[in-house]
């Protein structure tokens, strides 16, 4: 066998022997069930948007934008420190995860959550939306739910098949190379890529719960999709343009924000008798 021959073989043997089938999360009540197909570890993932995390948020101290306002922080962290603690319904092993959010002086419509809870929430976001509290936990919400399927990962381990290919075909022309840092992968695909409307189904769904479980209204996701819609005009808003909405959205959401009402009331009135 000659050398480039052993490359491919390897390339190949590395992609295919590497995939594994797992279920990121239990069901929770709204019954997400679906099995994915991961090319890349979670280690790997979380190592990669870890760094690319500390350096994004260095650079937003480098230019002053970062956690500006310490009323609004204070605000967007109260309401992820009771989404946080609904996430161990879903995963166990979330509730040890290095969680961390930071608001950053951008004005854009955006938030995200990158893998193992590192999150940003731009200004943007609070200021032209006007968003109430119970907006605001719907869009952490959903975004916590996107890592908490790890919804990167798949996507990466998606994007790896199409790279191991080019690599398979690089390494026959004698220009092997498997392609970007994990880093950049990770930062890319939860900031930069669309998601698919599965993956926006099953962050809308787990969302509404984490929110009720946390005591805040699960139908306040309805009102921010549409306020979210309105605000389009010219120029829609980037987030709508990572997490596209579909026709059935806002009937998906109002079905399953009606059946984890019960949580909400019962969040709440457990809240009420601890006070
Ligand atoms: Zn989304």
């Amino acid at each position: 066998m000659n050398r480039k021959l052993i490359i491919v073989a390897a390339l190949s043997a590395a992609f295919t022997g590497g995939c594994e089938t797992v279920d990121t999360t239990k069901s929770g009540a709204v019954g997400v069930e679906r099995h994915q197909r991961m090319a890349v570890s979670s280690e790997e993932v979380n190592a990669g948007a870890q760094k690319a995390y500390a350096q994004m948020m260095a650079e937003a101290q480098k230019k002053n934008a970062l956690d500006r306002d310490a009323a609004q922080v204070a605000r967007v962290k109260n309401v992820v420190s009771r989404l946080v603690p609904q996430t161990t319904t879903f995963r166990p092993d979330a509730g040890k995860w290095p969680w961390e959010v930071h608001v950053i002086s951008i004005e854009e419509v955006n938030a995200w959550c990158m893998p193992a809870g590192k999150m940003a929430v731009y200004t943007g976001l609070i200021n032209k939306l006007q968003i109430t509290d119970d907006e605001l936990a719907a869009v952490m919400g959903h975004e916590i739910a996107h890592a908490l399927r790890e919804h990167s990962r798949e996507q990466i381990s998606q994007q790896m098949g199409t790279q191991a290919a080019i690599g398979i075909a690089g390494a026959l022309f004698g220009i092997g190379e498997l392609g970007q840092g994990v880093g950049n992968m990770v930062a890319d695909v939860t900031l930069n890529k669309p998601k698919s409307r599965t993956h926006e189904v099953e962050a809308d769904r787990i969302g509404v719960e984490l929110a009720a479980r946390a005591g805040y209204d699960p139908r306040a996701a309805v009102a921010l999709w549409e306020k979210m819609q309105k605000l389009g005009g010219g120029q829609p808003p980037q987030f709508l343009s990572t997490h596209p909405s579909h026709e059935s959205r806002i009937a998906d959401l109002k079905t399953y924000s009606e059946r984890v009402l019960p949580l909400y009331q019962a969040a709440k009135g457990s809240a009420a008798a601890g006070k």
